[in-house]
């Protein structure tokens, strides 16, 4: 009792982590995508309990959540290597409780591979030549499904609402292959 943990200890540090560590993905959507897969590292369970995920229902928190493996107290970060899929309920129980401490020896052993693959998991760049280019085809060979796609370019009353481009930013793209194309005829001639 009375001993602070990590999120009281670290004010502000772990929503920046989070940031860093989801930030990588730009838009809300594909974040969401690659939460979900990440979940699906762990079988969209609680690696502790088996929890399963539910689907998302309005107002209900999700049941997983990523647990800080080694926890900040003890110098852990939100970076790649270090997530495990926890339920809200093991999550509040694991605290800062070093994983030794938490987890069986046999639970190590079983957590290890799915901790070793997450660097991988993580390399993620943000491909804008291909987002600029037709964004909706990015978000498809991503993995997003057709329907979702559609509804986030084009549904505005979707929570991850992205939008088609500006037409703005069309005219400029037309103005400078204008210019280009004006400028190919002058040295031509
Ligand atoms: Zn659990």
């Amino acid at each position: 009792m009375g001993r602070r943990n990590s999120a009281e200890l670290f004010p502000g540090q772990r929503n920046k982590e989070k940031r860093q560590l989801w930030g990588r993905y730009k838009w809300r959507a594909i974040e969401r995508f690659y939460q979900a897969k990440f979940f699906g590292l762990f079988g969209h369970r609680c690696f502790k309990c088996g929890a399963e995920e539910q689907p998302v229902r309005i107002g209900a928190p999700p049941v997983l959540c990523v647990d800080h493996h080694i926890p900040m107290v003890l110098g852990g970060h939100l970076v790649p290597g270090n997530l495990v899929a926890l339920c809200r309920r093991c999550n509040g129980k694991k605290l800062d409780q070093h994983p030794e401490d938490f987890y069986s020896p046999e639970e190590l052993k079983n957590l290890a591979p799915l901790l070793a693959k997450q660097e991988e998991f993580f390399a993620f760049d943000f491909d804008w030549v291909a987002w600029d280019k037709d964004r909706g085809a990015y978000l498809v060979s991503l993995g997003l499904s057709a329907s979702l796609v559609h509804d986030l370019l084009h549904d505005e009353m979707h929570n991850d609402f992205i939008g088609l481009p500006d037409p703005r930013s069309k005219t400029i793209e037309i103005s400078i292959d204008f210019d280009l194309s004006d400028l190919a005829a002058r040295e031509r001639s």
